[in-house]
Formats: structure tokens, sequence, C-alpha cells
């Protein structure tokens, strides 16, 4: 397999080899880390028609891989962005530094002062901060839907947006963090075309798909216009690095891309070279993951000391959220929460009881994470803020893992005696 033609095979065997070509390396199996930070021109002319390439998309070079420095571009960059735009089902894809260094580029790429945005709470703390406290500094505006469900609540809501300003992006996290509430991305897509046709032109609809991943999960198939991964979490996979990347049309990567060159948050060479290999497993990664989590949500949800769990799986029959999620959803992840009886003490308690679980903020890694999110990861918000987002002083959120499901369920066990 080669950087060529992706048709016709399926996600998981992309993973596994797209992107790079053995050519491109002397013939190794796996793609060389180019560590460096400039790339050398073999004559003047060649350096005149690599910078008309990249900047204007002109001249002789036009789809060569052809390198100048590192901050416009690298092979690492290359092979990477490949294979996630395969997997995902995309034109294109564009890597950045972190997650956040991609949210906060697409807000710089198409947020503009007197604009409005509109986004799903709960939400990822840092895009929350993003549009709430950091660009209306700048003159933008936001509204927000909280239930992402309901075609009324979100066609007001986006009203609430353009009555602030042309609205430009439409921000769904699905599931959000911590609570996994649903956002239906069929309706997120309704509501954009409805938008377009009310105010001229169409905001772009943007999914954080984080908390599922490319193959629980496929936004692109839903018409999403640009599909963003914190590759720090399952995609990375081993709580080792830190990256973000964007799935989506090439008009619009082509753009985020150009911009990063100033911005200078690109991927460098080493995190590049770590991501396109964890990207190999993360298939199957997920797959234990998630059913290692079926296993202690449901051991959690028959537990005594328990008090609820909020788990995609358990999402009733003949809801609406229900019928989403099965339109849209390959599986329900490994990350949700569930809150003991009681309030901060009693979580403390149990937290500091567990051996194996590991006490720390993020997900998506091969050992099981846990945290409480009023004291960690929901600090700065207040009470009630938290409260409407489902979030009580007992509520912990679990990143579930690679071990064995009954050791995580007997460590579990052990500690909430302690409740
Ligand atoms: C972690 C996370 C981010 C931010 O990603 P970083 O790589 O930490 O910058 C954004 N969205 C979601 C849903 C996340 O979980």
């Amino acid at each position: 397999m080669s950087t060529k033609d992706p048709s016709g095979l399926r996600p998981e065997t992309l993973a596994v080899a797209y992107g790079y070509d053995p050519e491109l390396g002397m013939g190794s199996v796996k793609p060389p880390i180019f560590m460096t930070s400039t790339f050398v021109y073999p004559s003047a002319q060649h350096a005149k028609d690599v910078h008309e390439a990249y900047f204007k998309g002109t001249g002789p070079l036009v789809g060569e891989t052809n390198h100048i420095y590192s901050r416009l571009g690298h092979p690492g960059l290359d092979f990477l962005e490949k294979r996630l735009a395969a997997i995902d089902g995309a034109e294109e894809a564009v890597a950045f530094s972190s997650g956040m260094a991609a949210h906060s580029s697409i807000a710089l790429a198409y947020v503009r002062p007197g604009d409005s945005v509109l986004h799903g709470r709960p939400i990822y703390g840092g895009v929350d901060m993003l549009y709430n406290s950091i660009l209306p500094q700048y003159g933008t505006h936001a509204a927000t839907y909280t239930d992402g469900t309901d075609e009324e609540v979100v066609r007001a809501a986006a009203q609430e947006a353009m009555a602030k300003g042309p609205l430009k992006l439409i921000i769904a996290e699905t599931p959000a963090n911590p609570t996994a509430a649903i956002v239906d991305l069929d309706l997120m897509v309704r509501i954009a075309d409805e938008v377009g046709a009310q105010q001229g032109h169409r905001p772009l609809v943007v999914v954080d798909n984080t908390l599922l991943g490319p193959f629980a999960q496929r936004p692109i198939e839903h018409g999403v216009d640009l599909c963003l991964t914190s590759l720090t979490k399952y995609c990375g996979g081993h709580s080792d690095l830190l990256a973000g990347g964007i799935s989506g049309r090439k008009d619009l990567i082509d753009q985020l891309r150009l911009q990063r060159t100033t911005w200078g948050n690109h991927l460098d060479p080493y995190t590049s070279w770590l991501v396109l290999r964890s990207l190999e497993s993360v298939a199957v990664r997920m797959e234990r993951a998630m059913s290692n989590a079926v296993g202690v949500a449901e051991f959690l949800r028959d537990h005594p000391k328990v008090a609820g769990v909020t788990f995609l799986g358990f999402l009733p029959e003949g809801t609406r959220e229900r019928a989403v999620y099965d339109r849209q959803c390959k599986a329900a992840g490994s990350t949700f929460s569930f809150h003991v009886h009681g309030g901060e003490a009693e979580a403390f308690r149990m937290l500091d009881k567990l051996k194996l679980l590991k006490l720390a903020v993020s997900l998506g890694g091969s050992e099981t994470l846990i945290c409480h999110s009023a004291t960690t990861t929901h600090y700065a918000l207040e009470p009630e803020q938290r409260l409407a987002g489902g979030i009580t002083d007992g509520t912990m959120r679990l990143s579930v893992g690679l071990e064995h499901v009954d050791d995580l369920i007997a460590d579990l066990a052990q500690a909430l005696e302690a409740v």
C-alpha cells in the first residue's frame, strides 16, 4: 500500500499503512522521522517554483511534495494528514500541536469581530473559554444550546446567535464531556442550511469527535464541514503526547493549513510520527476499551453505593437521544461518568483508596483514568452551572483503558467500600 488511492478500503485498513510510501523512505517499512527544520533546494529556480506552489497554488510544482521549512510543512505531517483524512473519510486533513490549537485555528480562520458562533453546553472547558472569554475580547458573540437533539431548542439558539451578529460557526461536541450529552449531527447540518438561506451565507458545522474517535462515529458522513479530533486522547492513545487534527473539504483545510504557517502551531516531526504509529492500532484499542467500559458501567450501575451512571450504552429505548445514538454512533465509547451517593467527602474517600485506577484528568489512554469532575475538569464553573450540566459533588469521570476488566472492577469494588 502507498499514498495512492484509498478508495474501496475500509478505515481500519487505511489506518495501518495508508499515507506513507516506502519508496519515500529508502524502502523502510515504517516512515523515517525527518528531524530537520529546513529543506535544501536543488536549484534557485526550483526554490522559486516551490514557493509559488505553496503560496499561490500555481506553477510546475503544484501537487508535488516539496518542502521549504518545517513550520510550513514536513514529510511527517504529510504522512499523518493523508492517513487521518483517509480514516475520517475526508478530502484533506491538517494537524496541529494540540486539540486546542486546532480549535483556536478554526476560530481565527472563520470568525471576525461582530460575528457570532453557536455551540452546545456542556462542551470542553477550553472551547467554552475560547468562545465566551477570549474571543469576545475581539468583539465576537456566542449563543448556546443545551439539548442538541431538540430541533426547536437548537433553532431558537441559532436565531439568538444571529440576532447578535452573522452566524459563522455551529459547533457540536458529541458525546459531550463529561455527561455524554448527545448532539444530532444531521440536525446541525439542517440548521446550518436554514441559517444559510436566511442570512445569505451558510455557517460551517464543526464537530469535536474526540470522545468517540474516528471509528465509533463518522461525522463527515453526516455532511458536517469540519471534523476535529484531539489526537491527544484515543488516537494518540498512550497519554504521552499532545496533538490535534481537523478533517474536511480541501478548500477549508487548505485555508487552515496556510494560516498554520503564520500561527506557528503545526505538529512537530517526532510527535507526527508517534501519532501516525498510534493510528494503526486505534481501532483495536477502542474495541477493547469499549468492551471493558460496558463491563465497568454495568458493575457500577448495579452497585448500592452508586447513585447513577451516565453511559451512552444505557440510553433508554424510545427516547430521542437513543434514536440519534442508533443513527450516529457505532459504539458507546469508553469515557463516561458516575455519581456516588453523598458528595465530595464520599467521592474523595473512594478516589484515595484506588490502587490500579489512576487519578488524573485526560482520557483515551491505555490506562484507566478517573477524576472528580467538580474539583478538577469543571473547577472553574459555578455550582449551579455544574448542576445544570448534570455534575454533582459526587460525580466522577472515568476513562476506561485496556487493562483486564476484572482487575478494574475489583479495584473499584474495594474502593467503593470506603464511600
Ligand atoms: C482534550 C480535549 C480537547 C483539547 O485537546 P488538547 O489536545 O488537550 O488540546 C478538546 N476537546 C475535547 C472533547 C477534549 O477531550
